[in-house]
């Protein structure tokens, strides 16, 4: 394994992971679902509601000024760490959720019927939901990027997709199924050629590599905290600020702007036009605890780090006799969703639990995926850097045992 990488110093970082199910050591592998947290964020949660609770942009008292400034510092950071120097352009969301359904809605009143959104067979439902509700609104039409066997989309049907219909692009940076890298920086890049816009869903990204925004070129990106260990309920839209400003508010629209004090305050000026009522102010400044984290981290290391990972994680499942893994595509990150073949997916991660080790079976919100390969689901292992080969191990025993009793 890496040896510029110490995993084990890493581990102590997470106090969760110390913990046990039942009797037996916790092995978490539903890393894809949620990270962990380090305890730096779980300070700065118990220092916020402890030391200066308050209600940020509106007191002049001294703990909301200590609070909003707390708040506006992870916003520039947070923003920093993406490669973005301009904090308006960085909104706090609720999550990847909420941050796509704020472009559906605000940038879909930007579009008339006949307009195309293009997506890809492999997005999460989130990132085909909002857009489904949007087709129905606008009458704007969706189009579907096919993808292969290997779980790679084809790059070349979409290419013969863009036309000046085209508005948006909408398509994951990393899927959460098959563990797929899209070439998003090429996929931008050909939807700018004919004047679309595109929309990174980031949700999988920051936790295994680094994401430098504006090298990207996309014109928005999402992402949740929860899954870069941070904590749940917020998450980041990054939007460039011209198309920002163009976009109607999001929550509330007209009728919630149209007293004189949210006028003042709040009506278009950026971000705050996006940012409607009280934020969830503890999760904004401890998701930038998680991006300080992350920062003093070697991502090219992680990188290295958790292909290894992968890769021997890969080889140690296919000594199981009837393992069948979907999605090998060759840029690949640490997920793999998998089926031992005369199993249930659902029977395997249920004993997998009772050996103390959390995997996650099913859809994983990728029902087209699942019926892409006629299967109902699989059982998914997602790595973060925090975990080891012994792990791998154990998980490998487990399902050995778990085999031996179903089979
Ligand atoms: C988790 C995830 C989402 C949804 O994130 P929420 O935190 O549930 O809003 C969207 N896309 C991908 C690729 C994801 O992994």
């Amino acid at each position: 394994m890496s040896d510029v990488f110490d995993v084990y110093a890493i581990r102590n970082d997470f106090p969760i992971l110390s913990e046990k199910v039942g009797d037996k050591q916790l092995v978490y592998f539903d890393n894809g679902a949620t990270a962990q947290k380090p305890q730096i964020v779980l300070d700065a949660i118990t220092a916020y509601y402890s030391k200066y609770n308050a209600n940020i942009h509106r007191g002049v008292h001294h703990l909301s000024q200590v609070a909003t400034q707390a708040y506006e510092d992870a916003r520039a950071l947070i923003a920093s760490c993406l490669g973005v120097s301009n904090s308006n352009e960085i909104l706090f969301t609720k999550g990847t959720t909420d941050s796509i359904n704020l472009v559906a809605f605000s940038f879909g009143e930007l579009l008339k019927e006949g307009d195309e959104i293009i997506i890809s067979a492999m997005e999460h439902h989130s990132n085909i939901v909002p857009w489904q509700m949007l087709c129905e609104r606008k009458g704007c039409v969706l189009r579907v990027i096919p993808m292969f066997e290997s779980g790679e989309l084809d790059i070349e049907a979409y290419r013969e997709m863009l036309s000046e219909r085209t508005k948006l692009v909408a398509v994951t940076h990393i899927s959460n199924a098959l563990g797929t890298i899209n070439p998003v920086k090429k996929m931008i890049d050909w939807a700018h050629s004919v004047g679309a816009k595109v929309l990174i869903d980031a949700a999988q990204s920051v936790q295994h590599m680094s994401v430098d925004v504006k090298d990207m070129d996309c014109d928005f990106l999402a992402l949740s905290g929860h899954k870069v260990f941070g904590p749940t309920g917020v998450g980041i839209l990054y939007g460039k600020e011209e198309l920002l400003n163009q976009m109607p508010p999001y929550q509330g629209g007209g009728d919630m702007i149209a007293t004189v004090t949210f006028e003042k305050t709040t009506y278009n000026t950026l971000p705050h036009k996006f940012e409607a009522g009280t934020p969830h102010i503890a999760g904004g400044i401890c998701l930038g605890k998680a991006f300080e984290y992350i920062k003093t981290l070697d991502m090219g290391a992680i990188q290295k780090y958790e292909s290894e990972l992968l890769e021997y994680a890969t080889g140690r499942l296919l000594e199981i006799e009837g393992m069948r893994i979907y999605g090998e595509a060759k840029n690949k990150t640490s997920v793999i969703s998998f089926l031992i073949e005369g199993t249930h997916p659902y029977d395997v991660g249920t004993l997998l639990d009772k050996m103390g080790i959390a995997v996650r079976t099913g859809h994983h919100c990728t029902q087209p995926i699942m019926d892409f390969y006629k299967i109902p689901g699989t059982i998914r292992a997602s790595f973060a850097f925090y975990n080891t080969k012994e792990e791998v191990d154990s998980m490998i025993n487990a399902l050995n045992r778990a085999v031996g009793m179903l089979k």
